[in-house]
């Protein structure tokens, strides 16, 4: 078996998630977004499919570096095919990103399981095939009635358990809401959200990214009064030791790190120096799938957690693969958008979820996306 072609796509598909100038989602008007599609074919006919923005997949990035790794080699060889990217990202002046070798990954673990007739999730692990998903909130805006004020988020969340979940997290208010960041307001948000749902639904939050060890401090001792069950990057990541002299004050678990790069090197660091209670790998951020199971088994190993960053069918995989991981991200979500309205490019959601918060696992052969290829093929707007 070996890899005979490498394809790129990039196509058009509708969307009602606007992004600001910071990066972060919200509801807006109806506009025609882009997406990449990688397809790896092996001689065998076999072949995987991932998905990623354009820019982290861009012909640039297929024709310096994924093609000649991966033309003629075996596909099912992943761990040789991920060192020999891996060890190619220090001289490619930064255009490999470890976002680039998880879309590859991601799609050599597709064929695999396709070729195998078999689901992903069952190849790496297959713990479980049903999750519990939370609730994970857009950040906050100034949207009237949207996710503007402690009372809208009490809201939502109100309408959040109804729909079946368990588990809440929100996102507060970060720049550029005028406001924002502001650490009274965050605690406002999570006392409104405890008091409407009531004891028995878990609440985590994911702040501001940039507070002071100070201000992240009082907020946690609150959140600590409040039952929350882990406070997820308060401050910049970059800092591992603000993360171990906050871990060391409070008994909130800290979650991280979720956007640091470094793979697992940097997370078996964070372990090491007492930084967070439960570790973060999310599979784009880590370069795939397996490093993601690298990290979770790191924290298996310390009797951690290690929580999955992200939806899709990558992430999803391995949640149900491992053990060490209480929820599935689902989202993210604001009071007007329809989270279960299947994309235009696929034919059904890859994270389908039951009345009682549980998300299942597709048993299709592979990640278990039902990819729609005639809507892509009709509105690709560029092929490499
Ligand atoms: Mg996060």
């Amino acid at each position: 078996m070996k890899i005979e072609k490498v394809e790129g796509v990039v196509f058009s598909y509708p969307t009602r998630r606007a992004v600001d100038e910071d990066g972060h989602s919200h509801p807006g008007p109806e506009v025609l977004a882009r997406m990449a599609m990688i397809t790896i074919h092996a001689d065998t006919g076999d072949k995987g499919y991932a998905f990623a923005p354009p820019e982290v997949v861009r012909q640039h990035v297929l024709d310096a570096f994924v093609r000649p790794v991966l033309i003629g080699q075996h596909p099912l060889q992943r761990e040789k095919l991920w060192k020999s990217l891996e060890h190619r990202q220090r001289g490619s002046a930064g255009q490999l990103t470890d976002r680039a070798l998880a879309v590859v990954e991601q799609a050599l673990w597709d064929l695999a399981g396709r070729a195998l007739n078999t689901p992903v999730y069952q190849l790496i692990g297959g713990y479980r095939d049903k999750v519990p998903a939370y609730a994970s909130t857009m950040c906050g805006d100034e949207i009237p009635g949207g996710l503007s004020t402690p009372e809208d988020y009490a809201a939502f969340a109100e309408r959040l358990v109804a729909r079946g979940y368990k588990g809440i997290k929100i996102h507060t208010w970060m720049p550029p809401v005028r406001f924002a960041p502001n650490p009274e307001m965050d605690i406002k948000a999570c006392a409104a959200v405890r008091e409407a749902v009531g004891p028995n639904i878990a609440l985590m939050i994911d702040g501001y990214h940039n507070y002071s060890r100070i201000d992240a401090l009082r907020i946690g001792r609150e959140l600590e009064k409040l039952n929350f069950a882990w406070f997820e990057e308060m401050m910049n990541e970059q800092s591992m030791e603000s993360y171990a002299w906050l871990a060391q004050q409070l008994d909130i678990p800290i979650l991280g790190p979720e956007s640091l790069s470094g793979k697992h090197y940097s997370r078996a660091a964070w372990i090491a120096n007492g930084a967070c209670d439960i570790l973060r790998a999310g599979v784009p951020g880590v370069g795939g799938i397996t490093p993601a199971l690298k990290v979770a088994h790191l924290a298996e190993a310390y009797g951690m957690d290690c929580e999955v960053h992200g939806n899709g069918a990558a992430n999803l995989a391995v949640c149900a693969a491992i053990k060490n991981c209480k929820w599935y991200e689902r989202g993210l979500l604001h009071p007007f958008l329809e989270y279960d309205d299947v994309p235009a490019y696929l034919h059904s959601l890859s994270d389908p979820m039951d009345d009682d918060g549980y998300v299942h696992l597709s048993q299709k052969p592979g990640l278990g996306e039902d990819i729609n290829f005639e809507y892509i093929q009709a509105h690709t707007v560029a092929t490499y």
